[in-house]
């Protein structure tokens, strides 16, 4: 067991963990990246990423990781596999325990630890994902230009996925297993006038259909939760929208969460309630969920980080 000490501790190793890295490494700060379960993050699940700015042909989202990591490390980055497994918020240093038993200790500590979209688990879902199964309109809605495409839930989030669906689909269908969304009544409103939209009430989702290797998706096998008659609504893509799920499980009584579990930080900042902890990334935005916004917070904790040092180095100095 070893114990690694650095000027900045980043937990995460998606687009906000490995952009706060670049920074902290430019900034002399010998940043520390404890990468998780998930090498790369989110963006090593999909396949095509056409949205990430500076690439003007399409690029594969492992592959934009991999050169974000070359990245970090050409500049200076540490990086190490491991999973943190508890934290102690009392110093600076903060302290985490990993996985393995290492202990790591940063002078800051920066949370970039993402959120995972929340899966119906049935089948066809994980095979036919990225082959017609997503979890995120913005990211693959325009592979489905002219096509007839499905969102699954009754949140804001499905309303809005759908919305946003109708910006390249002409046939966009909500299916919900209630007979009312939970989504505001404003968004619900904008999505009855939307005449490329409807919806599939009481219908609960029981497997995706298509075959993998053969042009992927081509329908959604749903059950009435009425009538219990089971039919197939013909799809192109289906996007799953019941929510995701931030990891914060680490930080629960140790960092203000909101209501559905995001790090809360003063507004415009990746600044916790905690001098010298930031949080950045879709671990702290329900709202926008990209990699170019991660990267972006990243970026911003990292310059953060920086100050926090350099006015404690200026403050010892007396
Ligand atoms: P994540 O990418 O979620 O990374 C979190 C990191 O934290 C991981 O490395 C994980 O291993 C690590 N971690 C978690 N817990 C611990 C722990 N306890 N200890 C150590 N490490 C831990 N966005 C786009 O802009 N364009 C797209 O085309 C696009 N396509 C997408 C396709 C799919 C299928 C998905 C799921 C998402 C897509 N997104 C896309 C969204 C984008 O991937 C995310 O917004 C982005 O990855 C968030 O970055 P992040 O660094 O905040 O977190
Ligand atoms: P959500 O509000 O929790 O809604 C999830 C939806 O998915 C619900 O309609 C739920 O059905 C359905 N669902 C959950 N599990 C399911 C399952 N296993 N099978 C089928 N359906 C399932 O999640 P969200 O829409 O992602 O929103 C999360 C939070 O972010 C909310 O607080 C929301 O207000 C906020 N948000 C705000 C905005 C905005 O302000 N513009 C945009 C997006 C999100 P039931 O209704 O039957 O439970």
């Amino acid at each position: 067991m070893a114990t690694h000490t650095t000027r900045m501790l980043i937990i995460g190793s998606g687009p906000a963990g490995l952009s706060a890295a670049i920074y902290g490494a430019r900034a002399g700060l010998a940043p520390i990246v404890v990468q998780g379960l998930q090498p790369g993050g989110q963006l090593t699940i999909t396949t095509d990423v056409e949205n990430y700015p500076g690439f003007r042909d399409v690029i594969q989202g492992p592959w934009l990781m991999q050169e974000m990591q070359a990245q970090a490390e050409h500049v200076g980055t540490r990086m190490l596999w491991d999973t943190i497994t508890e934290i102690d918020l009392s110093g600076p240093p903060f302290r985490a325990i990993g996985d393995s038993g290492d202990i790591y200790e940063g002078e800051t500590l920066v949370i970039a630890t993402g959120a995972q979209a929340k899966w119906l688990g049935v089948d066809g879902e994980q095979t036919l994902s990225g082959k017609g199964v997503s979890a995120c309109a913005t990211c693959d809605g325009f592979f489905y230009r002219g096509k007839k495409v499905v969102v699954i839930g009754g949140g804001n989030t499905a309303v809005e996925e759908a919305l946003y669906l109708t910006n390249h689909s002409p046939d966009v269908t909500v299916i919900h297993r209630r007979d009312s969304f939970r989504a505001e009544k404003i968004l619900q409103d904008r999505l009855f006038a939307n005449e490329k939209v409807s919806v599939a009430w009481n219908k609960a989702v029981k497997s995706f259909v298509g075959d993998p290797a053969s042009g992927g998706l081509t329908g959604v096998e749903v059950v009435d939760t009425e009538t219990g008659e089971t039919s197939i609504i013909p799809a192109d893509g289906a996007f799953v929208a019941i929510g995701h799920a931030p990891a914060t499980e680490l930080f629960k009584g140790k960092l203000e969460l909101d209501s559905s579990g995001y790090i809360v930080v003063q507004p415009g900042t990746p600044k916790t309630a905690i001098p010298g902890v930031f949080a950045c990334g879709d671990v702290m935005d329900h709202t926008y969920r990209q990699a170019v916004t991660a990267a972006g917070t990243g970026c911003m904790a990292a310059l953060d980080a920086e100050r926090f040092v350099a006015e404690r180095e200026f403050a010892a100095k007396g």
